[in-house]
């Protein structure tokens, strides 16, 4: 179903773990060369040594997504090594959950700061690009939780309905504008270090007990998805996908 990716470049946020680290090594299975950013290099390092010795084209560049200067360096050094920039996936996050008389306003920023902001400039920073180029591809790993709000979830759900709100406009936007996609990926549970870094003892209880009763979603179905969004012939733009485990309710 997906198209050969050979000759395209993309750019993952988040690439260390979880979704991003499978998506990085999906798009480099079908062909793309991938630039790998997050604040950790050395598990970019790793994931890059993978890609390459199975035959792929890796490229790490370390990044904040909070901060601009560095953002600004992940798209120009992916853009001179690459010489094109036809993918980017904004998935980098955190999910700090805390109920608002609790919340520590420092995590508040955090989160806007990573899901809804840093999403936001780098695409600001990435559209010239594909604008110049003619083409592109601009995938935003939202959440259930851009379409639901919960008890205990309000400062994620508001980035993660900032982010569908952001994702919508975009399109609009560049909708007859050259060929540039916008995609939005809002996955239910997926089994990765998210959770692990809740900084309510019982909000992380909840959510790993919520883990573990469900047969939740991997990291490669979420990879698969975004891989089926950005194969396609560039007439068709698959602009939300809504992925839950099967037992989610
Ligand atoms: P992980 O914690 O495994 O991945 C989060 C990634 O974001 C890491 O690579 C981390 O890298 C990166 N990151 C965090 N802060 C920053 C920052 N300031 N600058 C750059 N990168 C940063 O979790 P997931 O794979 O689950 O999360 C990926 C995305 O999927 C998130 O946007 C999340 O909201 C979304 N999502 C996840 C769901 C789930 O159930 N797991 C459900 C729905 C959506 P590093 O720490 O090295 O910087």
């Amino acid at each position: 179903i997906t198209e050969n990716l050979d000759d395209t470049a993309a750019l993952v946020t988040g690439a260390s773990s979880g979704i991003g680290e499978s998506t990085a090594e999906a798009l480099a299975e079908a062909g793309a060369s991938v630039a790998l950013a997050a604040r950790r290099e050395d598990e970019l390092e790793q994931l890059a040594d993978r890609i390459e010795s199975d035959g792929g084209e890796a490229l790490v560049v370390p990044t904040d997504v909070t901060d601009e200067a560095e953002i600004q360096e992940m798209v120009d050094r992916t853009y001179e090594e690459f010489g094109s920039l036809d993918i980017l996936v904004n998935n980098a996050g955190v999910m700090l959950l805390e109920r608002v008389e609790d919340a520590d306003i420092d995590n508040f920023r955090q989160m806007v700061e990573v899901n809804l902001l840093g999403l936001m400039n780098v695409t600001h920073t990435a559209l010239p690009i594909m604008q110049k180029q003619g083409e592109g591809h601009v995938v935003n790993v939202s959440s259930v939780a851009g379409r639901k709000a919960y008890a205990g979830s309000s400062g994620y759900n508001a980035t993660k309905f900032g982010v569908n709100g952001f994702s919508e406009a975009l399109r609009e936007e560049v909708t007859g504008e050259n060929d540039i996609r916008v995609t939005l990926i809002e996955p239910g549970f997926v089994d990765t270090e998210l959770a692990e870094h809740i900084p309510d003892d019982e909000q992380q209880e909840q959510a790993e007990e919520a883990l573990e009763a469900m047969d939740a979603l991997t990291p490669d179905d979420i990879a698969r998805s975004i891989a089926y969004a950005v194969g396609q012939p560039s007439h068709v733009d698959v602009n939300e996908i809504l992925i839950r485990p099967t037992d989610q309710e």
